[in-house]
């Protein structure tokens, strides 16, 4: 299947990157989106993204700005402010970060001095770069002191691997930290804001919560509220939100003139006016009751996914899922299949998911026991708990006889099909 896109055809001169573009469109049509921070926007969404805003320098927040011509980039910004703060009912936003990590480190720099003590997830538990793993500025500039997950049990009724919030208040209490950070990149249960804010205030600290990965079910209704609770929400808005790459901040009125200076001029130049537009647009979506619905499918196809393959031999982290994404231990389906294999052999089967480390993983990041996989795309595209289960056939049947050409060929056959069945940019090709 090879269509021309709608951007494609507007490049005329450049017959590589237009060729590029068609390529990717149909990549992303007819083979599985299954990484879980990763979904299908509208072409509303893509629309705003490509639109003249690109071309505006806008620096400063709308009504004080450092430059002449911004009478419509400001209508689009308080838009899209006004929409994010109806949204999940916030004091204040902020939609200028290019990224959630942008997002992040603003915040940090907002609320605290160089050095000062954070305490947030370890990173090969399912904590995010940005929470200061050795690798981030994060950790170069604050003191970051980790928290992680309960061993595993074995016992299908309380199989631990959840958020050990006693080492959260021990660990609090010993180290003092100004600032505790809930949120997580890889981790398939909820975490709700109530519990951490009882340690933040015991101890003295700041909330800040990174909604990074369920900021759409939480617009949609589909997981706790964190607005209210922390003093600060932090999030993508190209995960489950479903809008353009970028980042946003929400948080209370008292705090708002420390995180706008954060950001600019503390983080960044000019805001990326074309990413503002999009992100309203995206909002708007989020706002209409319809993106309820589509919230709770994409949580109701992921216990139907991660249900699907545990029956195929896979054994889940955290014992299953409450949210969008299933992380899977491949041990106890072979042994010997790494995350990066079992990548691979998917990537060729049309089936895109990523490796993933699982907690206390013997094998290296860049190697894993791991996989994670999301729900947000593909229920974007349609797909119900009917095609979770034949997704998960699909990957037990392709992993289990990597090693056989005519199997791949097969599984690829079939992910072709059940992407021409439900197909996100149909409108966008002819
Ligand atoms: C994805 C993610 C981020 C960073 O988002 P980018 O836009 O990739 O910078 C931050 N925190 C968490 C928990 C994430 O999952």
């Amino acid at each position: 299947m090879s269509a021309s896109s709608p951007f494609a055809e507007w490049i005329t001169d450049d017959p590589e990157i237009s060729r590029l573009l068609d390529e990717e469109l149909n990549r992303q049509r007819t083979t599985l989106q299954l990484i879980a921070s990763e979904n299908f926007t509208s072409p509303a969404v893509l629309a705003a993204s490509g639109s003249v805003l690109t071309n505006k320098y806008s620096e400063g927040y709308p009504g004080r700005r450092y430059y002449g011509g911004n009478q419509v980039v400001d209508q689009v910004e308080d838009l899209a402010r006004d929409r994010l703060t109806e949204l999940f009912g916030a004091d204040h936003a902020n939609v200028q970060p290019h990224s959630g990590a942008n997002a992040n480190v603003a915040v940090y720099q907002a609320l605290l001095d160089p050095g000062d003590t954070v305490l947030a997830m370890r990173l090969d538990q399912g904590g995010h770069l940005t929470h200061g793993s050795p690798a981030s500025i994060t950790s170069k500039i604050w003191n970051f002191v980790s928290y992680g997950l309960t061993p595993a049990s074995g016992d299908p009724d309380n199989p631990g691997e959840m958020i050990d919030m006693n080492q959260v208040r021990d660990l609090a209490l010993a180290e003092r930290p100004k600032l505790i950070v809930a949120g997580a990149t890889a981790y398939a249960r909820t975490i709700d804001a109530k519990d951490y804010r009882e340690i933040a205030d015991e101890v003295g600290a700041m909330l800040m919560f990174d909604a990074a990965h369920p900021a759409g079910l939480i617009a949609g209704g589909a997981h706790p509220n964190p607005v209210g609770i922390a003093d600060v929400m932090t999030f993508t808005t190209h995960k489950t939100l479903r809008g353009p790459r970028g980042g946003a901040i929400l948080c209370r009125e008292d705090l708002a003139k420390k995180v706008d200076g954060a950001i600019f001029p503390g983080l960044q130049g000019g805001p990326l006016e074309h990413a503002i537009a999009a992100k309203a647009v995206a909002f708007k979506e989020a706002l209409d009751p319809s993106f309820s619905v589509y919230a709770h499918q994409v949580v109701a196809n992921a216990a139907a996914l991660a249900v699907a393959l545990e029956q195929q031999g896979f054994r889940l982290v955290s014992g299953g899922t409450d949210n969008h994404l299933v992380l899977l231990d491949l041990r106890t389906f072979d042994e010997d299949l790494t995350g990066k294999e079992a990548q691979e052999v998917m990537d060729r089967a049309g089936i895109t998911v990523n490796r993933n480390t699982v907690p206390d993983d013997p094998r290296s990041p860049f190697v894993t026991s791991g996989l994670r996989l999301g729900t947000a795309a593909e229920t974007t595209a349609g797909m119900g708990e009917v095609q979770m289960a034949e997704i998960a056939r699909l990957i037990g049947t392709v992993l289990k006889d990597r090693n056989d050409e005519a199997v791949i060929t097969s599984v690829r056959k079939e992910v072709a099909e059940l992407c021409g069945a439900f197909d996100p940019y149909a409108s966008l090709v002819n």
